[in-house]
């Protein structure tokens, strides 16, 4: 059997339980070897976050210690690029080889962005798609992706073969956790104790992250 690996690019500014539960739950439901977490230095679609990257990378380290089927991938950091994900799966698949089996794991959100992606058309060469859709989303994919998912979608999720070429999409009910409440938590001094690990807590207050300069 070929390894089976997923990857989750974020921001992570910071990560918080809903990241890490909902990359749990599909790397345990897809029996990942691993799922590699990947912060995003220089994230292309959004402004520079006011954390360093150096810093998300830290609390994305603290968060899945301990937790083998979480990994945390630090490439992105080593690129003075834009962190583009079609040059992350490149230099991935030529790390691991053609056989293994890779999953980029998007939110339906990022899913429907895609044709806004850096080269997009070229991610299926490198791994399959695997959308995170919320069960009570009734979405319908922009235009520029209907022929794509037409020609290259399979309906079960657990059936998508070879290493890489397809989309398939999987409904999970994620936790109503976002890195933007969190900021604002911590910005206006409330505690977000319970929503980020304890050791990333640590973290954060250690260094003074995400709160108000007065
Ligand atoms: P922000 O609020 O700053 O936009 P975020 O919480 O959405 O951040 P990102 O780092 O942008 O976090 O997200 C990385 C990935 O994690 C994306 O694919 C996103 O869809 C997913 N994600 C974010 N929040 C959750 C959640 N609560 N449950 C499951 N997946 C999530």
């Amino acid at each position: 059997m070929s390894r089976r690996i997923g990857v989750l690019g974020g921001t992570f500014n910071p990560v918080h339980i809903g990241h890490l539960r909902s990359a749990l739950e599909v790397a345990e439901e897809f029996a990942f070897d691993e799922l590699r977490l990947i912060p995003s230095a220089r994230p292309p679609h959004r402004d520079a976050p006011a954390v360093s990257a150096e810093d998300r990378l830290a609390l994305v380290r603290l968060a899945v210690e301990g937790i083998e089927l979480l990994q945390v991938d630090d490439r992105e950091l080593q690129r003075e690029r834009p962190s583009y994900s079609i040059e992350t799966l490149e230099s991935l698949r030529a790390e691991l080889g053609s056989e293994v089996q890779l999953f980029l794991l998007l939110g339906w959100d990022a899913y429907c962005g895609l044709p806004s992606w850096h080269r997009w058309q070229e991610l299926l060469d490198y791994c399959h798609i695997l959308v995170l859709q919320r069960p009570d989303a009734d979405s319908e994919a922009p235009e520029a992706l209907r022929d794509l998912q037409a020609a290259r979608s399979v309906a079960d999720p657990q059936s998508m073969s070879g290493p890489c070429g397809e989309i398939s999409f999987v409904w999970q009910t994620p936790l109503a956790i976002s890195a933007t409440r969190i900021r604002q938590l911590l910005a206006s001094n409330r505690s977000v104790r319970f929503l980020v690990p304890d050791a990333v807590l640590a973290y954060i207050n250690a260094h003074g992250l995400y709160r108000a300069t007065s």
